[in-house]
């Protein structure tokens, strides 16, 4: 095998927060960044921060941050030794992995042959089982009629779920109650994976009910090293997609997090994995894991790793892209405290999460013990409607939950976006709900204990408390004019000449 050589120069093939997150990690370590922009993202923070920035076209994804060849050309043209992708556009792409290996530019990342291996997740599970990676029941490779399904979903037991191999961020999921719905549902599923991939990839999986969703962050170098940073409790979506992650989960003692993090290893092990990726688990009441996928990238909520464990996961996924081994044992590992995420999107939740998109004229970002703000906004920035709604992610650490909990949600209040709806509302909600203070969270969280409609009533109560001190200061002030002019009207007295005596009188009286 080739020895890679020391990066010195990276093109950064996205944008927004996670651009920025990469460009500071090239700054810690001294080497180039070099950020890539469509005409969408002209002033952009990720453009104006990097050391070098090259505009690759339309705003459109397809026309710039999908557009490999465009982007290899760049890369080559300005001499960057590696890309990092970051997460969505090209980051789970085994075809642009491949394109840079064969360029001979570092990909930090995954092999293309690994990644093709886990972004087709029924390959992935048949390789699972064969490990002995426990696995959700359902078929054993892709269903290719509807016959077929009904014999798997009859055998699985009802409800299902049809899974597309390709799909991903809670896309190309669909749930089945019975044979009929199966039928629909079957059909709709086919025609929509055949449109987006050329073919229909479904797999059936049962159903599993009041299930945690909890991840396992895996590192593994070029040296045969594999480990895991712990997990992340990811139970919190809304539509198959994560809202809140934290760490540790209330469900994961020691014991299990050596248990389960092993299978992470091994799971990632079986498919020759390189890099930071995660093994993403369910865990049903009594107890148990199921193996999903494995994610090929660093994900969203990497930081919230970081914050317990204080390693510095893209610096990792550099130096494990330039041939460094691990420098640390699994047994070395502490985690310390525990760290809560919140994912800011542009969308309303009054609103059924309606996309919110627009200029930014002022925001105000928290600080402060325990804080972490991954964010592009800036007072005067655009958020486009052409990218992903992720505008910020506010993460907070602390001694144990309690501590990082009360930060997160003080921050949230701190937390000011003017111009477009976001997502804060409902986190304020989340923050201080029953379920989520004892633990019980399940991946219907949010239907469960009508979160929706509590962060509607807390709305209501807050608009009409608001409401009320409007009032009370509007009859304040009439009656201060009031006081005012009948003072005037009396100004023989020689006290109320000055208005400030008069301002303080009236205080007084009143309080
Ligand atoms: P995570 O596991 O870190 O939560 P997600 O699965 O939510 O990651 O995806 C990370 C990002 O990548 C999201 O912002 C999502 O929009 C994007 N993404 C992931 N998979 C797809 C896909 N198949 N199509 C479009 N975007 C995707
Ligand atoms: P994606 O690639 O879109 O992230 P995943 O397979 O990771 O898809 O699943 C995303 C989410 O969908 C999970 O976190 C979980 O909430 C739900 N889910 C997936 N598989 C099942 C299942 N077999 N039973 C119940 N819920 C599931
Ligand atoms: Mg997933």
């Amino acid at each position: 095998m080739e020895i890679p050589k020391k990066i010195s120069a990276i093109l950064i093939a996205n944008r927004g927060e996670i651009a920025l997150r990469i460009i500071r990690a090239c700054r810690h370590m001294s080497i180039k960044s070099i950020a890539v922009y469509s005409d969408e993202d002209q002033n952009s923070l990720h453009v104006k921060f990097a050391d070098e920035c090259y505009h690759i076209g339309a705003a459109p994804p397809s026309e710039s941050y999908l557009n490999i060849d465009k982007i290899i050309e760049t890369a080559k043209k300005v001499g960057a030794d590696a890309i990092h992708p970051g997460y969505g556009f090209l980051s789970e792409n085994e075809g642009f992995a491949e394109r840079c290996e064969k360029e001979n530019i570092i990909f930090i990342g995954p092999t293309s042959k690994a990644m093709e291996l886990t972004g087709d997740k029924m390959k992935c599970k048949v390789i699972m089982k064969d490990a002995k990676v426990p696995t959700v029941p359902g078929s054993d490779g892709t269903v290719e009629n509807v016959q077929e399904a009904i014999n798997i979903s009859a055998e699985a037991g009802y409800p299902v779920l049809l899974k597309s191999a390709f799909g991903g961020g809670g896309r190309g999921i669909r749930m089945a109650s019975d044979e009929k719905q199966l039928k629909q549902e079957f059909e709709m599923a086919s025609e929509e994976s055949r449109a987006a991939f050329g073919k229909s990839a479904l797999f059936i999986e049962k159903n599993l009910e009041d299930i945690r969703h909890i991840e396992f962050q895996l590192l593994l170098d070029s040296h045969g090293n594999g480990r895991h940073l712990f997990e992340r409790e990811c139970s919190i979506q809304r539509r198959h997609q994560k809202l809140v992650e934290f760490t540790p989960s209330p469900v994961v003692d020691s014991r299990i997090r050596e248990e389960v993090g092993e299978i992470a290893v091994r799971a990632a092990q079986a498919v020759n994995y390189l890099n930071a990726g995660t093994a993403e688990f369910l865990r049903d009441k009594q107890g148990k894991f199921y193996f999903i996928e494995i994610n090929s990238r660093l994900q969203v909520e990497h930081p919230v790793t970081e914050l317990v464990t204080g390693l510095d996961l893209v610096k990792l996924q550099i130096q494990i892209a330039q041939g460094e081994e691990i420098n640390f044992r699994q047994e070395e590992l502490k985690m310390q405290g525990a760290a809560i995420e919140c994912r800011i999107n542009a969308e309303d939740p009054f609103l059924e999460f309606a996309p919110s998109v627009g200029l930014v004229p002022d925001c105000n970002l928290p600080y402060g013990p325990g804080i972490r703000v991954d964010s592009y906004l800036y007072p005067g920035c655009t958020v486009s409607g052409y990218y992903d709604s992720l505008i910020a992610k506010l993460i907070s650490w602390g001694r144990d939950f309690e501590e990082a909990r009360v930060r997160e949600r003080e921050a949230l209040k701190e937390f000011r976006i003017e111009g477009i709806s976001t997502t804060i509302p409902l986190f304020k909600t989340i923050l201080d709900e029953q379920n989520f203070l004892q633990g019980r969270l399940s991946t219907d969280y949010l239907e469960r204990y009508g979160l929706i409609q509590k962060m509607i009533d807390a709305a209501e109560k807050e608009t009409r408390k608001n409401a009320d001190a409007a009032v009370a200061a509007f009859l304040m002030h009439s009656e201060f004019n009031q006081d005012s002019k009948l003072k005037e009207a009396n100004s023989y007295s020689p006290r109320s000449s000055s208005g400030w005596t008069g301002l303080t009188l009236d205080r007084k009286r009143r309080s």
